[in-house]
């Protein structure tokens, strides 16, 4: 409880509610900063090539198994404020760059675990936070000159092989990111004054369990994860005219309760005559439109399944909403909602409709479109597990090509960049001395985390491979990392180990970002009991 003593016997004023947790000054800080250190020893293990994977149970007892740093931290249930912003670095990280989540939480909890060595030394956070937004701003100017600019086909592969290394997916790289390339070249938008953009959201991904991950397969076109509505309709149907609509086939209910006396049975007859009168009309309107396909976003009723059968047409209900967008996007159709306006301009295009059998069930192909801005992936895999995690590896291939080619900036990784940043840094450390000088050491001397935890995920001595490490950057080998597999160190262009430039400088600018934020508090005031408080909505001034 929160008690201020007033001079001259006053009795003691109360200044927050009972009950209200304070802690303050160093105590807080060494709080903080072990919470955060907590969370990056979590997912530590993980980084590189030679990462293990996390197993994670949740209450409801089911698992993911995977090696993302992102999905790892999403999973955990963390509760510790501190902690908590740690993981806002990997979501901002999962969120501009798609990859090198780990790496920033890394570098994130390294930075606060060398910032506690300086407060012991009694240099004050602030001057701490300020040496480090000055390393942080001058690594980021020098990390352009140690990038190249390139976007070849190949060197994308090979940013994609990179982010897919260690991962389970690793063994189908090659495969995997030849696929990624090529989505990423069919969606990517090039202007002529040179500026690139890729939308994702272009990227259709359907995962099927059963058969082998080399069963993936790249579709110029839109796969829907349905079948057709009835078996009497045609399995496959080329030059595809197609209807989209978003409003239900069957009879339409009334919006009343309202009761029909029937009293003989050839008014029931008639009754239902009626009904089936009012679905073939619709049918027929369809058909007349010069539909072949249809594709409802909701129900179709039995007996309008039936006169679509009989009509020839090939018909889906129950499309997801994105999956109607997405069609109407690369077949030029537009959605209706009444089948009554349905003219034969509204009707989509695509060279080719069918249904192929898929594991063990069905899925329909929709190929041959004239606007195809959007391509579809199959992914395929052994098991549930399998195919989620390769889908987890395909997103963060396909992102990082996406941001190597909008960007055209390239790094070499394997630590090669943090080992190179580290040396420039202590330089220019340097030169501007004082209490900085020593916090932008400390900062230089944390990037040095990653090869150093590269090489001891992947068994190395990691004290012999930093020093070798620095002997080669003396030696001005700028672009030699850690090899994880033979030990020792070697050029990372050589190996192809290629990352963009956004993911590493993002990682770092989130990185400081949020270790600033941390050591800049000293008081930490939390309200009892009011579950589900997090730090939303709290202003910090930076
Ligand atoms: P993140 O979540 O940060 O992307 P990863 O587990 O994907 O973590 O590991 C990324 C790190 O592994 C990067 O520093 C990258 O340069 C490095 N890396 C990737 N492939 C290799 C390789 N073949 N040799 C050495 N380092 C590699
Ligand atoms: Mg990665």
């Amino acid at each position: 409880m929160e008690v201020v003593r007033m001079y001259g016997g006053q009795a003691p004023i109360f200044i927050l509610k009972e009950g209200t947790d304070r802690v303050r000054g160093k105590s807080a800080q060494s709080n903080n900063i072990a919470a955060a250190k907590a969370v990056a020893d979590a997912v530590r293990s993980t980084l590189g090539p030679k990462g293990m994977d996390k197993m994670l149970v949740d209450s409801m007892g089911d698992v993911v198994i995977t090696n993302d740093g992102a999905t790892i931290l999403k999973e955990m249930d963390i509760e510790h404020p501190a902690a908590k912003m740690i993981i806002e670095v990997a979501k901002t990280q999962e969120q501009h760059c798609y990859d090198g989540t780990t790496s920033a939480v890394v570098i994130a909890g390294e930075l606060l675990k060398r910032s506690e060595d300086l407060i012991e030394q009694n240099v004050h956070p602030t001057v701490i936070c300020h040496g480090f937004r000055l390393a942080s701003e001058r690594a980021v100017e020098l990390l352009e000159k140690h990038s190249t600019s390139v976007t070849d086909e190949d060197t994308l592969a090979e940013v994609a092989k990179t982010a897919l290394t260690g991962k389970s997916a690793s063994a189908v790289k090659a495969f995997l990111a030849d696929i990624c390339v090529r989505a990423v070249r069919s969606v990517g938008i090039e202007e002529d004054d040179g500026e690139r953009s890729v939308d994702i959201d272009d990227i259709k991904v359907e995962k099927r369990q059963g058969g082998s991950i080399k069963g993936s397969t790249l579709i110029d076109g839109i796969i829907l994860d349905k079948e057709r509505v009835h078996s009497g309709m045609p399995r496959s149907v080329n030059d595809a005219k197609i209807a989209l609509v978003n409003s239900a086939i069957e009879v339409k209910k009334t919006e009343v309760d309202a009761k029909i006396q029937i009293t003989d049975p050839s008014m029931l007859a008639k009754f239902l005559e009626e009904e089936e009168g009012y679905l073939k009309g619709l049918v027929d309107k369809l058909h007349t439109s010069g539909a072949n396909v249809l594709v409802c976003q909701k129900g179709i009723d039995d007996i309008a399944q039936h006169y679509l059968a009989k009509a020839g047409l090939f018909a889906i209900r129950r499309a997801k909403k994105s999956d109607m967008e997405a069609l109407s996007k690369a077949t030029g159709g537009r959605i209706v909602t009444n089948i009554d306006d349905l003219k034969s301009d509204d009707l989509g295009n695509a060279a080719k409709v069918d249904e192929r059998k898929i594991g063990d069930s069905d899925m329909v192909f929709i190929t041959g479109c004239p606007e195809a801005k959007s391509v579809s992936v199959l992914l395929r895999g052994g098991t549930e597990h399998v195919v989620d995690e390769l889908r987890r590896a395909f997103d963060d291939a396909v992102g990082v090509i996406s941001v190597a080619w909008e960007d055209g900036s390239v790094l070499t990784g394997g630590g090669s960049v943090m080992a190179a940043l580290s040396r420039d840094l202590r330089i220019y450390a340097e030169g501007v001395g004082g209490r900085e000088q020593m916090a932008i050491e400390a900062f230089a001397g944390a990037l040095e985390v990653i090869p150093r935890t590269l090489s001891e995920n992947a068994g190395l001595d990691p004290v012999n491979t930093i020093i070798e490490l620095r002997k080669a950057h003396a030696e001005g080998k700028g672009t030699y990392g850690v090899n994880v597999f033979e030990g020792g160190v070697m050029d990372m262009k050589e190996a192809n180990v290629i990352e963009p430039l956004r993911v590493v400088e993002q990682a770092i600018q989130s990185a400081t970002e949020t270790a600033v934020m941390i050591l800049r508090i000293d008081d930490v005031i939390s309200s009892k009991a009011v579950s589900g408080a997090g730090m939303d909505g709290m202003d910090f001034d930076m």
